[in-house]
């Protein structure tokens, strides 16, 4: 088969790590009999140098008719000092807005190898860490009327939660969908004792759930998965929440494995093509000098392979190899603790890619 791949390498250490992503995604192509064909675009700080915008034309124009798009990240010191609408971020909204990426999955596994980095206690992660946070990321609170008044005791000001059917049955049909494939487990996160909002959310929820047997649903209320997150995180399998509780709670999820130079992230949008990215940024402080840990971008092409392309063999061989390069005791400088010596960012990506089969 023949894919078409958007790449938006960025700034920082984006064009590094995903050098090493693409690395791993032609062995792939050679071992599984596709054809990738890659188009680089520009956007954020680079675009900015060239073009003088973030978010050049072309390139959304290009993304759109991609059958993916891989992005490793955008910004820098450089550019912090510019006016907003001209900033590498604006780049990065602008692409999500265009693309209609409305839902946000974030794996979160701890690698037995890794299992020191975990901040959590051994008898706590004994059983495993493997979740995905699906955080809906175009409604909610971010998105709702806003604004600040003259009340009785001084300024008031006030942000609103709004959330309809559509939005979350949509959400809800991505977390249902991906727990088939995984271990059949959805954890719907809300507030439902409180808010309106949640109990919409919690009828929506309840309907899916009806029309997926053989999914375990559970509800919970974010203040107590908050608390589950840290006393059993193997309890979960696929977490699907609001745009404002997934924020939170993907943050203390990701918290779990080690490094951020381990996240990968997808986000996907009705019949456009998916956005996958690392959930780090472009890390200025180590770029150009070999030292980024690619493998969190090279994950990302994981999740591309299975949910854009529809290609789970591949992904899972992508997933298999970074899991024995890292039994290996291969290690970036991030991982690498006391007596161990790092590999750089290209024999990291080189490691992995000669393990795909
Ligand atoms: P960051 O994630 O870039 O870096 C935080 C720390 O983690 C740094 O010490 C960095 O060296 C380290 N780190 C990050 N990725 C790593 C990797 N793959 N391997 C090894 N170490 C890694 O966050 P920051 O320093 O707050 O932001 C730097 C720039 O990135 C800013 O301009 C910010 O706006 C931008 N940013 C972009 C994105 C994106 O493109 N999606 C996301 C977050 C931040």
């Amino acid at each position: 088969m023949e894919y078409n791949i958007a790449l938006i390498r960025g700034d920082g250490i984006g064009p590094e790590i995903v050098g090493e992503a693409v690395r791993v995604l032609e062995k792939t192509g050679e071992v599984f009999s596709h054809r990738f064909h890659f188009t680089d675009l520009l956007m954020g700080g680079c675009a900015i140098d060239r073009i003088g915008t973030p978010l050049p034309d072309e390139t959304v124009e290009i993304c759109l008719k991609s059958d993916a798009v891989l992005l490793g990240a955008v910004g820098g010191p450089k550019w912090d000092s510019l006016p907003g609408h001209l900033r590498p971020e604006k780049g990065l909204l602008g692409i999500r807005a265009a693309l209609g990426l409305y839902a946000n999955l974030r794996p979160a596994r701890l690698y037995p190898a890794l299992k020191d980095a975990c901040p959590l206690k051994d008898g706590v992660c004994a059983s495993g860490i493997d979740l995905v946070v699906v955080r809906e990321l175009t409604g909610g609170i971010y998105f709702g009327v806003r604004g600040r008044r003259q009340g009785k005791n001084g300024q008031e000001a006030f942000d609103t939660e709004c959330y309809s059917e559509k939005e979350i049955a949509r959400i809800g049909k991505i977390a249902f969908d991906l727990a088939r494939s995984r271990r059949a487990k959805v954890t719907s996160i809300d507030k439902a004792n409180v808010l309106e909002s949640s109990r919409l959310w919690r009828e929506v929820m309840h309907g899916i759930a009806g029309q997926n047997a053989g999914i375990d649903y559970t509800d919970m209320l974010v203040d107590n998965a908050a608390m589950q997150l840290v006393r059993d995180p193997s309890q979960f399998d696929v977490i699907v929440t609001s745009n404002l509780f997934g924020d939170i709670l993907s943050d203390e999820a990701s918290m779990v494995t080690g490094s951020i130079g381990m996240l990968p992230s997808a986000s996907l949008g009705e019949g456009r093509p998916g956005l996958y990215e690392p959930i780090h940024g472009s890390a200025p402080d180590i770029a150009g000098r070999g030292m980024a840990n690619p493998v969190a971008t090279i994950l990302s092409a994981a999740m591309l392979l299975r949910s854009s392309l529809g290609l789970e063999k591949e992904a899972r061989a992508v997933e298999a190899a970074v899991e024995e390069t890292l039994a290996a005791g291969l290690r970036t400088a991030d991982l690498a603790g006391p007596g161990c010596a790092p590999v750089s960012t290209g024999e990291m990506g080189v490691e992995i890619a000669r393990r795909i089969r």
